[in-house]
């Protein structure tokens, strides 16, 4: 049977970059291929050949869409890696959007880099393009849930519903006889659109992956304070900003919103979507609903039966650059909402650099700002951020709502990891440092498990 071993080639004490290789005599298979983003020794990650050769690579299995789970993709294919790549089918969907929104704003910021003259690049370049993206979107195979897949002569997968975006699975990995469990990006159960996270296998897991994002943390914003801030600044005469991820953030804020314009909780001010990525995403979370996908929530077909839950009325799509630029002008109170979540790039850096500088006006962050990206420093009360090489100074009020969380926190991911019996061995990833020694204390409180929180690069042999 011979030697199995995992590598840790990223998402290691950080939350992006997911990349684990399991590794036999006969297989040797990736599990997500993701994008390092925030801290800059870790973007530059980004640049570094990839550890292992891309050909020698049987199949990377996609876990979904998000860009620190899929985005380094195109550059595996150019560098050798001959597919294929498995995934749901709205993964799928969702990658070949996100993929080529990624391409785009890298080729757009290196241009603008090279014009400004502040690339650290010399001249600027772009990761990959979008030529790269055609090319890896052909060497996707899509699985259906549940359903037991032959990778290698002796690798078997199978992927089941994570309830974190549409398309997101967490995966059961057989290889040699092992068997992994990797919870990837898991969701909640109170998502409004889709179905709760499957439960995992109950016993004979060997090998337990566990993400830790929220690790150190529990959802409790209360619901009301989103309205508070939404009204407070409306009072102010500003308007509001939320970056969010343009996947599955942007539908969940939109129904919040729809919600409390219905109930007359704050008033109908136009909703703007200025991320033409999250409204081809909204499309695909249409045609879930309405072609009644199991992924989505019971119900939530009747519900909105004929009607659009995303748009109270005052929905404005945002698609081209025009009209985004046009946003810098428009009066009255608004809500704009732009990717991406974390500030990083996207339309959402010329709206910060637009509305920060005014006390009227208030940003609302929604989701999980990773360390060195420019949403961890408005979190943290900056008084200035950088941005296109010059200061912006934070006048506008900054507020955190994490009601919006598609990520389990500490108390789901125990409560959900405990419905499958002890694993001979447990990792701890996809967390920042404080995140996950929190969630390995309460694995061995709790549950005694004993976890291990590994080290970039770092290969265990599976006993
Ligand atoms: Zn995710």
């Amino acid at each position: 049977m011979g030697n199995v071993t995992i590598a840790f080639l990223g998402a290691t004490e950080t939350v992006t970059g997911s990349r684990f290789l399991v590794t036999s005599e006969k297989s040797k298979i990736l599990i997500d291929c993701g994008m390092f983003q925030g801290i800059k020794s870790d973007r530059e990650k980004n640049w570094q050949p990839f550890p292992v050769e891309p050909a020698t690579i049987d199949a990377v299995i996609l876990s979904h869409a998000h860009l620190d789970h899929c985005g380094y993709l195109p550059v595996l294919a150019r560098d050798g890696f001959k597919g294929p790549i498995l995934a749901t089918k709205y993964t799928h969907d969702l990658a070949a959007v996100i993929l080529h929104d990624s391409a785009r704003l890298q080729t757009e910021d290196a241009k603008y880099a090279l014009k400004k003259k502040f690339s650290k690049h010399d001249p600027p370049k772009a990761l990959y393009e979008t030529t790269d993206v055609e090319k890896v979107l052909k060497l996707f195979e899509n699985v259906e849930f549940r359903t037991r897949t032959q990778l290698t002569e002796d690798a078997y997968l199978t992927l089941f519903p994570s309830g974190h975006i549409l398309g997101s699975s967490f995966i059961l990995l057989e290889v040699a006889s092992k068997k992994f469990l990797f919870t990837s990006d898991l969701g909640r159960n109170n998502h409004p659109l889709l179905s709760n996270p499957d439960a995992p296998p109950k016993d004979g897991i060997d090998v337990v992956v566990t993400e830790s994002t929220y690790g150190d943390r529990i959802h409790d914003t209360p619901p009301e304070e989103f309205a508070r801030e939404l009204n407070a600044a409306f009072k102010r005469g500003g308007h509001v900003l939320i970056p969010a991820f343009a996947v599955d953030r942007t539908e969940v804020i939109l129904m919040a919103l729809r919600d409390l314009i219905d109930s007359k909780k704050i008033p109908a001010v136009p909703i703007y979507v200025d991320s033409p990525m999250a409204l081809t995403a909204l499309n695909f979370y249409r045609e879930a609903i309405n072609g009644e996908s199991d992924e989505v929530r019971d119900g939530v077909h009747q519900k909105w039966h004929g009607v659009d839950p995303f748009d109270p009325g005052n929905l404005r799509q945002m698609l081209t650059s025009a009209e985004s630029i046009s946003l810098n002008d428009i009066s009255g109170n608004s809500i704009i909402i732009s990717a991406s979540g974390m500030g990083t790039g996207g339309r959402v850096v010329h709206h910060l650099e637009h509305m920060l500088p005014d006390t009227k006006n208030t940003v609302i962050l929604v989701g999980f700002q990773a360390a060195g990206t420019r949403g961890r420093s408005l979190e943290e009360g900056a008084d200035k951020v950088k941005m296109h090489g010059s200061w912006i100074p934070v006048k506008a009020h900054v507020a955190k709502v994490n009601s919006f969380s598609v990520h389990a926190d500490s108390d789901e991911l125990l409560e959900w990891l405990k419905q499958t019996a002890a694993p001979s061995q447990c990792f701890v990833v996809h967390g920042e440092p404080d995140g996950q020694r929190a969630l390995k204390e309460r694995l061995a409180n709790e549950l005694h498990w004993n976890a291990i929180i590994p080290k970039s690069g770092q290969v265990f042999s599976i006993s």
